[in-house]
C-alpha cells in the first residue's frame, strides 16, 4: 500500500481530527506520535503529530521540515500541514513560518491556508474567521491562555507571520466552484503571492476547494478542507476503495475524563457532567503543585471508578483564574504546571485500571499522550464531529482525544455509551 498523502499535525487532537476526516473519506490512516525515527507504517495516509503549535518557532521550524522529509522520503504524493481550525497562534508564528519553510523544502511557491470547519461552525467570509455566529476575537478565543486571538482577519493575521505575500480567494469565487477557484490561485501567484486564505462556508465549499488544490505540494488549512482530498486519490486510480477502516478491538476498564482546556465547549461539558457523574475541580490557584494535585486527585477516584460512568477530574479555570495562575507563575509555567499535573493524573487513572479515557484540551493531550508513552493511534468511530474514538498503541488503550472547543454538551457522557 503506497503512502499517498503525508500529514504534519501542529498538536495531538489536531492529529486525530485529521486523521478522522480521511478514515472517513475512505482512506486507512495511522497517527505517529512525533518525528519517527524507523520507517512509516502502511497506510493510505500517515499523520505525524507534533506538538508545535506553542513552540519556540525554530524548534517548529525544524521539527516539522524532519516530518515533511520522512514523509517526502516515504514517497508521499502531497503534503498536508494541519493546524487549528481556530488559527491557533501567536504574531510570532508559528503557522506562517513553518509553512513558509515547507513550501521551500518542497520546491512549491504557493500554497492556500483554510482553517474552515463548517460542521464544527468554524467558517471563514472574506477573510474572517467566524466561530459560530462570532467573530474569532469575540468567540472566547481572545482569551486563549497560550495562543489568545485577537484579529478575525487571517489574511492581516497570516501577512504578520510569512512570507512572500496573502491574498484571498473570496466566496464569491468559491461558490463558483473548481474552475474559478484554480484561475483565481493562478491570478494570485502571478500577481506575486504565496499564499491565498480562502473562504468557505459549507462543506461543498470544502469539497471544490480540495479537488482545486490537487496538484499542490502543499495544502495547508483545518482537517475540513482535507475532506476533499481522498477523492483526489480515487480520482487518480491510486485508491481503491475500502471497508471497516474505523473497527477497533473492543472497550474495556473503567471510564474516565481529565480535562485542562479552559476552553468555553469543555467548561459546559464539565457543568453537565456535574449532573450524572462524580467530577472533581481542581484548582491550580489554591495549590500551585503538580505533586499535591495529583495526590488530591488520585485520592478522590479511590472507590469511584466505574466501567458504564466516567469519572471527571477537571484543572479547567475561567478565564478570571487562568489570568490571576498566569500572573503568578507566568503564562508557560502555569500552562506547564496543569498540563504536567493533567499527565500524571492520567497516569494514575490507567495504573488503577481505566481502559478508556478522554482528555480535553490539545496541549493537554499532548502531555498525557506523552506520558502514557503512546507511540501511535489508530481511528476509530466518531464520537462527534472531528473527534473519534482511537486506540493506543503499545498501551492498548482506548483514548479520546479532544480539542478544547469541540463536542456537544453531553459529550463526556456520550462518548462511554459507544460500544
Ligand atoms: P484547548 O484545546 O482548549 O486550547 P489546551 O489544553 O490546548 O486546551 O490549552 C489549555 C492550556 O491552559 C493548557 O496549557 C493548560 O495547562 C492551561 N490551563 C488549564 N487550566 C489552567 C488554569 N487553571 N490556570 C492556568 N492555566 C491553565
Amino acid at each position: 500500500m503506497p503512502l499517498l498523502l503525508g500529514c504534519i499535525a501542529d498538536d495531538f487532537t489536531g492529529a486525530t481530527d485529521l486523521a478522522n476526516t480521511l478514515v472517513r473519506g475512505g482512506m486507512t490512516a495511522v497517527q505517529i506520535i512525533g518525528v519517527p525515527d524507523g520507517p512509516l507504517p502502511e497506510a493510505d495516509a500517515v499523520i505525524i503529530a507534533l506538538k508545535t503549535r506553542t513552540a519556540p518557532v525554530g524548534d517548529a521550524v525544524a521539527q516539522s521540515l524532519a516530518a515533511c522529509d520522512a514523509l517526502v522520503a516515504a514517497g508521499a504524493k502531497q503534503v498536508f500541514w494541519k493546524y487549528c481550525s481556530t488559527f491557533d497562534s501567536t504574531d510570532a508564528g508559528n503557522i506562517g513560518p513553518v509553512g513558509d519553510a515547507l513550501l521551500k523544502r518542497l520546491g512549491s511557491g504557493f500554497a492556500v491556508a483554510c482553517p474552515a470547519f463548517p460542521t464544527n461552525g468554524r467558517t471563514i467570509y472574506l477573510g474572517h474567521l467566524f466561530v459560530g455566529g462570532a467573530l474569532l476575537n469575540e468567540s472566547g478565543m481572545e482569551n486563549h491562555p497560550l495562543t489568545p486571538m485577537t484579529d478575525a482577519n487571517l489574511v492581516r493575521v497570516l501577512s504578520r507571520q510569512a512570507s512572500g505575500g496573502v491574498g484571498l480567494v473570496p466566496f464569491g469565487v468559491v461558490e463558483q466552484g473548481v474552475g474559478a477557484i484554480r484561475r483565481e490561485m493562478t491570478r494570485l501567484v502571478d500577481a506575486g503571492r504565496r499564499w491565498a486564505i480562502v473562504d468557505a462556508v459549507t462543506d461543498a465549499h470544502l469539497m471544490a476547494i480540495g479537488e482545486a488544490v490537487a496538484p499542490h505540494a502543499l495544502v495547508t488549512g483545518g482537517s475540513g478542507v482535507a475532506m476533499g482530498l481522498p477523492e483526489n486519490f480515487r480520482r487518480a486510480g491510486l485508491l481503491p476503495p475500502r471497508a471497516d477502516a474505523d473497527a477497533l478491538p473492543p472497550m474495556r476498564g473503567f471510564a474516565a475524563v481529565v480535562a485542562g482546556s479552559c476552553s468555553r465547549a469543555t467548561l459546559g461539558q464539565i457543568g453537565l457532567a456535574r449532573d450524572h457523574a462524580p467530577v472533581l475541580e481542581l484548582d491550580a490557584l489554591a495549590t500551585p503543585d503538580a505533586a499535591a494535585l495529583v495526590a488530591q486527585a488520585l485520592g478522590w477516584v479511590d472507590g469511584k471508578l466505574a466501567a458504564d460512568r466516567p469519572v471527571v477530574i477537571a484543572a479547567s479555570a475561567t478565564p478570571e483564574k487562568v489570568a490571576a495562575l498566569q500572573a503568578k507563575l507566568g503564562r508557560e509555567a502555569a500552562g506547564a504546571l496543569v498540563e504536567d499535573a493533567v499527565a500524571a493524573i492520567a497516569e494514575g487513572l490507567v495504573a488503577r485500571g481505566v481502559g478508556r479515557l478522554v482528555v480535553a484540551g490539545g496541549e493537554t493531550s499532548g502531555a498525557v499522550v506523552q506520558r502514557l508513552g503512546v507511540t501511535s493511534l489508530r481511528i476509530g468511530p466518531e464520537i462527534d464531529p472531528g473527534v473519534p474514538w482511537t486506540y493506543a498503541n503499545p498501551t492498548g488503550l482506548h483514548l479520546a482525544l479532544k480539542s478544547g472547543n469541540f463536542g456537544a454538551r453531553d459529550f463526556f457522557l456520550k462518548a462511554f455509551s459507544h460500544g
